[in-house]
């Protein structure tokens, strides 16, 4: 019998969206004539852009010709791809170098494969509430995180302690749940504070394309630093649609080099660059030639047609929330809106009350960490019809229970 990997023992159940579709589905049997409206998942809604599919049907033809066939492909993937992220950086004036951009089949697989690249007795800090992967995968191979907390306190945007030590730091802006988005100098804090500690940040900008605000960075290698101590994860998922069509990247740029125990140098890229080659194939000649599509000129304005859309959604939830004097997080420069419980209600409770009442499902907070237990994340990922359906019903319930000072009571904002 083998010894089996037993921190799998350790993993708390991950139960969030199998647990949402389980209630969802008791409830829609039990009351078939119900129209439940979902703004609970994070994925698109949008199909992919012309662009994107025109390239994914040329790619198909391409493989159906022995002349254009591709076989294995370099597993840091296609030139062309890597030279179409490389110009995408430098028109929001980032310089990347194109050796330092590895094509992926999503972020979610690289933020997970990542740790392959350190050792288990590091200092991890990991935000709460965040995208759970991170802390998951940590979890998977026995290392030990710390969490940095997010909370109303610090709009969801957790500081560096300067008296704690790190070695690895993950950050996910614009964040996901909370959609709290950090501004430069903030994110320069971070950077200062990891070369200080001589700690490696680890960049999730997943969310990137939301930020609208020019003076936002959109990556972490804006600031100044960064690239001695950031690896950058991004995707073309919720940029362009590619949930089902899979493709993202992550940037390690060749100056991540640290001193082994044995006193020999180890770089990042070139651990990363063994790592993807030995375990990674690479991903598939079609997908990178739609990913490349997606980075031209004609594939971002066709995108932004869509992030144009899901924002005009994110401004019906945020103007609901506005109106009704519920301070809310997000739903700016991000597809989520955040916003805390009524008191007394935890976030799962808080899930069945809106799903009984007025059947809109949203994400209970609890799923994203600790501090996550009495919030609630609403994405503008849905139709626009739905969207604005399910916020008519939210307003109208609230407004009942003002009327009622029901169980809405405890939202003082909302009172006042
Ligand atoms: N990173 C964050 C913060 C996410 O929220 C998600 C998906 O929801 C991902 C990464 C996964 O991206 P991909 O679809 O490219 O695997």
């Amino acid at each position: 019998m083998p010894n089996l990997n037993e921190n799998y023992l350790k993993l708390q159940e991950n139960y969030l969206f199998s647990e949402i579709a389980h209630r969802v589905a008791a409830y829609t049997k039990q009351n078939p004539e119900k129209n439940v409206i979902r703004l609970g998942i994070g994925d698109v809604t949008r199909p992919l852009c012309q662009c994107a599919g025109e390239a994914l049907l040329e790619g198909a033809k391409e493989m159906m010709s022995a002349d254009t066939f591709k076989g294995y492909g370099p597993e840091q993937g296609y030139e062309d791809t890597r030279k179409a992220i490389v110009d995408y950086y430098k028109r929001s004036g980032v310089e990347i170098d194109a050796s330092a951009v590895f094509v992926s089949d999503g972020a979610k697989s690289d933020t997970g494969n990542i740790t392959d690249l350190f050792a288990h007795d590091n200092v991890i800090l990991i935000p709460t509430p965040v995208y759970p992967v991170y802390v998951d995968s940590n979890v998977m191979c026995g290392n030990k995180v710390e969490y940095i907390e997010g909370n109303a306190d610090n709009d969801f945007l957790p500081m560096p302690d300067w008296n704690q030590h790190a070695d690895i730091i993950y950050i996910c802006s614009p964040n996901n749940p909370t959609g709290a988005c950090y501004n430069k100098g903030q994110l320069k804090e971070w950077v200062d504070y990891a070369l200080k500690n001589q700690a490696v940040i680890l960049f999730d900008a997943a969310y990137e394309a939301f930020v609208s605000d020019s003076e936002l960075p959109r990556s972490i290698y804006a600031v100044e630093g960064a690239k001695q101590c950031a690896i950058e994860f991004c995707s073309l998922s919720k940029t362009a649609g590619f949930t089902g069509t899979r493709c993202g990247y992550t940037i390690v740029p060749k100056e991540l080099v640290f001193t082994a125990s044995t006193g020999e140098e180890m770089s990042l890229n070139a651990m990363w660059n063994r790592r993807q080659c030995t375990k990674y194939n690479g991903t598939s000649y079609i997908v990178q030639k739609a990913a490349a599509a997606v980075f031209s000129e004609e594939g971002i304005r066709q995108c932004r047609e869509n992030l144009e859309y899901y924002r005009e959604n994110a401004r019906v939830i945020t103007d609901t929330l506005s109106d009704l004097g519920i301070r809310f997080y997000g739903g700016v420069h991000s597809p989520y809106v955040w916003f805390e419980c009524p008191k007394d209600m935890d976030s799962w409770t808080f899930f069945d009350y809106l799903l009984q009442e007025i059947q809109v499902v949203g994400t209970p907070g609890a799923g994203f960490g600790e501090n996550g237990k009495h919030y609630f994340r609403l994405t503008s990922f849905g139709t626009y019809e739905n969207t604005a359906e399910a916020m008519k019903r939210f307003r109208n319930l609230l407004e009942t229970n003002k009327k009622r000072k029901f169980v809405f009571s405890d939202w003082k904002s909302f009172l006042s």
